[in-house]
C-alpha cells in the first residue's frame, strides 16, 4: 500500500475507538513511536504468560506447539468458541518440495525445496520477499514432518497447475492427507495440531476476542487487551505476541483502502471465508505502525468447475472471453493467476466475462454439466446457441469480435497445435461443434492476499523498517511470502504452518 493509501485508511477508518485516539495513532504510525492510551502499568495487568496468541487457527495452533515445545508458558485467546478458523474450513492441503510423500507419490523424485522458491519467487512477480520465500520453502519439509509425527497421514501428492512464464519450475508439490483434500476437511489438521497443543500445556481461552496490543516505542509490545466474557483483560506477554488473526478478508473497510480485488469479490462476487476473518491482525498491527507486504491479491476460483485447480483432472475444453468478445488468459493456468485477469478484465470493461464450450465438452464428459447439459440450460447456469453468432447476441456482445476470437483459437490449434496467443497446454482443440454454452465468470473468494511485514523469525517490521520488539505474526496475517495472485493450493496452510511454528519459538526464546 502506498504512504498515502496507507494515511488516508487511517484517518478514514474507526480504528482508533476502545480508548485509542485516532490522531495519537496515526502521529505513532508516522513517527514509528509513541504510546497508546491504554497501555497498562505493570500494576494492572490480569494475566500474564511468556507467550500470548492471538487466533487458534492453523497458523495460532502451530505456533502454540513449538512455543510450547520450546517450554514457554501459552495462552491463546480466540474469537470462535472452537479452534481451527479458515483453516478448519479448508481442504487441508499443503505445499512442499523434496519430501519423502512427493518422492512417493509423483515423478518429481529430484525436486527441492530451491526449485520450490524459484516457482514461488517467479509467481511473486518481483514483489516476493526473496529471504522469507526462501525460508518457507526450505522448511517447509520439516514443518510436514512434524505434521506427520503428530499423526497426519500424508497419502497422495498432486500439483496445481501451471503459469505459463513459470513452466519450468513447475512440479506436483501438493500434500494430501488421510481425510483431506475436500472443503471442511482442514478440521483433521486443527484438531491433531489442537490435540498436540493441548498435550504440551499451551492454555486456550474460546469465545474471547482480541482488541488490541499494548505498546510503547521504548519496549515494543507487552501484551494485549482483550474481551473474555464480555469483560476487557489486560494480559501481559513477558516474551512476546503472536498475530495469527489471518487476513483481512471479510473487513469491508480495510478491502476498500488496501485490497480492490477484495473489495470487489465481498461486494458482488461470492464469499467461502469464515465469518471472524475481520482482519483484526492486521488492523492492531497498523495501530502501532506496522509496515504491510505483498497486499493486494486474492485467493479466487471457479467454485462451479473447479477450473485449474488440481492438474491431475481434466481440463475443460473452453475459451474465456471478455465483455469485447476477446480471449484474454490462458484457460488452464493456476486458478487465482486467471481470475487476477478475470477481475482486471470485468472492472476495466465493466462487464462479465465468460467461459465458452462446445458440444466437446459433453462428448469427453469433462465438467459439472456434461452429464444433464440440458438441465444446466434450463436452469440458467449455461447459455445455449447453435451459432457462434447467436450465442454472441444472447451474451450481448461483438458478434465480430466473438468470431473471429473463436477463428483464430480453432485455425491456431488445428495449424499449430498450440496456443500462440497465452499459453495454454492442454485441450489444444478446435470449439466448433454445435451447440455451444456460455458459462458466466463467478469469482468464489478463499481469502485475500497481503498482511504484515515479517523477516524469516517470524518478527513483524515497522514502517521505518525496524523490527517492533515482541511481536511476530504469520500465516495469512503475514505478507511477503507470496505476490499478488494465489500461487495455487496448499500455499496458504505452508504460510501458516511454517510462520506460525517459526513465530512460536522465536518468542519463546525471545
Ligand atoms: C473453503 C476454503 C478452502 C481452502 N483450502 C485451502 C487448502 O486446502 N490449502 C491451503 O493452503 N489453503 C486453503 N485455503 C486458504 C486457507 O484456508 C487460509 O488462507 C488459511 O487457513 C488461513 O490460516 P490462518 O491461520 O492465517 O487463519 P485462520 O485459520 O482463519 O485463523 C485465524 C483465527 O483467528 C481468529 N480470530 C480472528 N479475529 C480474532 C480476534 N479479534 N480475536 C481472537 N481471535 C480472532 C479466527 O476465528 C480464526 O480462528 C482455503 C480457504 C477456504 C475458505
Amino acid at each position: 500500500m502506498s504512504e498515502i493509501s496507507r494515511k488516508t485508511f487511517l484517518k478514514s477508518s474507526v480504528i482508533g475507538a476502545a480508548g485509542l485516539a485516532l490522531g495519537a495513532l496515526v502521529g505513532c504510525s508516522e513517527a514509528g513511536k509513541g504510546s497508546t492510551d491504554a497501555t497498562p502499568t505493570a500494576a494492572n495487568w490480569d494475566r500474564e504468560a511468556d507467550v500470548v496468541i492471538c487466533g487458534a487457527g492453523g497458523t495460532g495452533l502451530a505456533a502454540a506447539c513449538s512455543s510450547a515445545e520450546a517450554g514457554a508458558s501459552v495462552l491463546v485467546f480466540e474469537k470462535d468458541s472452537k479452534p481451527g478458523g479458515t483453516t478448519a474450513l479448508s481442504g487441508g492441503v499443503i505445499q512442499a518440495a523434496g519430501t519423502r510423500w512427493q518422492k512417493e507419490f509423483t515423478s518429481f523424485s529430484d525436486d527441492t525445496p530451491d526449485r520450490h522458491a524459484e516457482c514461488y519467487l517467479k509467481q511473486a512477480e518481483g514483489i516476493g520477499d526473496e529471504e522469507l520465500i526462501r525460508s518457507l520453502c526450505t522448511g517447509v519439509p520439516e514443518d510436514v514432518e512434524w505434521l506427520s509425527a503428530i499423526g497426519i497421514n500424508f497419502v497422495k501428492v498432486y500439483g496445481n497447475c501451471h503459469v505459463p512464464y513459470a513452466e519450468e519450475l513447475h512440479a506436483d508439490r501438493i500434500h494430501v492427507y488421510e481425510g483431506g483434500g475436500g472443503i471442511g476437511q482442514g478440521g483433521v489438521l486443527t484438531d491433531a495440531e489442537y490435540a498436540e497443543a493441548q498435550r504440551l500445556g499451551a492454555t486456550f481461552e474460546f469465545s474471547s476476542e482480541v482488541l488490541h496490543l499494548v505498546y510503547d516505542a521504548e519496549n515494543g509490545v507487552s501484551g494485549i487487551i482483550v474481551s473474555v466474557g464480555g469483560a476487557e483483560q489486560r494480559v501481559k506477554a513477558n516474551k512476546g505476541v503472536i498475530l495469527a488473526l489471518g487476513g483481512i478478508d471479510r473487513n469491508l473497510e480495510l478491502a476498500k483502502a488496501l485490497n480492490q480485488q477484495q473489495y470487489w469479490d465481498l461486494t458482488t462476487q461470492q464469499s467461502m471465508i469464515s465469518e471472524f476473518a475481520s482482519g483484526d491482525g492486521i488492523r492492531m498491527g497498523l495501530e502501532i505502525g506496522a509496515a504491510l507486504a505483498t497486499v493486494g491479491g486474492t485467493i479466487d476460483f471457479d467454485l462451479a468447475t473447479g477450473q485449474a485447480t488440481d492438474n491431475s483432472l481434466p481440463q475443460l475444453p473452453c475459451v474465456t472471453i471478455n465483455a469485447s468478445g476477446k480471449r484474454f488468459v490462458c484457460e488452464d493456468a493456476t486458478y487465482a493467476y486467471q481470475y487476477r485477469a478475470i477481475f482486471q478484465q470485468m472492472t476495466q470493461l465493466d462487464g462479465p466475462t465468460w467461459m465458452i464450450l462446445d458440444q466437446n465438452m459433453v462428448e469427453q464428459g469433462v465438467g459439472p454439466w456434461a452429464a444433464d447439459v440440458d438441465a444446466a440450460v434450463t436452469d440458467g447456469i449455461l447459455i445455449k446457441a447453435d451459432t457462434y453468432e447467436a450465442l454472441a447476441e444472447a451474451l450481448g456482445i461483438s458478434a465480430t469480435n466473438f468470431v473471429n476470437t473463436m477463428t483464430l483459437w480453432n485455425e491456431n490449434v488445428e495449424k499449430h497445435g498450440a496456443d500462440l496467443e497465452f499459453g495454454r497446454n492442454t485441450q489444444l482443440i478446435k470449439l466448433d461443434k454445435p451447440p455451444f454454452y456460455a458459462h458466466l465468470n463467478v469469482s468464489a473468494n478463499l481469502g485475500s492476499l497481503g498482511g504484515l511485514k515479517i523477516d524469516s523469525n517470524a518478527q513483524v517490521y515497522d514502517l521505518t523498517g525496524k523490527p517492533i520488539p515482541h511481536l511476530y505474526a504469520g500465516g495469512m496475517n503475514s505478507g511477503g511470502w507470496y505476490g499478488l495472485y494465489y500461487p495455487g493450493s496448499g500455499t496458504s496452510l505452508s504460510g501458516g504452518l511454517h510462520f506460525g511454528r517459526v513465530a512460536g519459538r522465536s518468542a519463546a526464546n525471545a
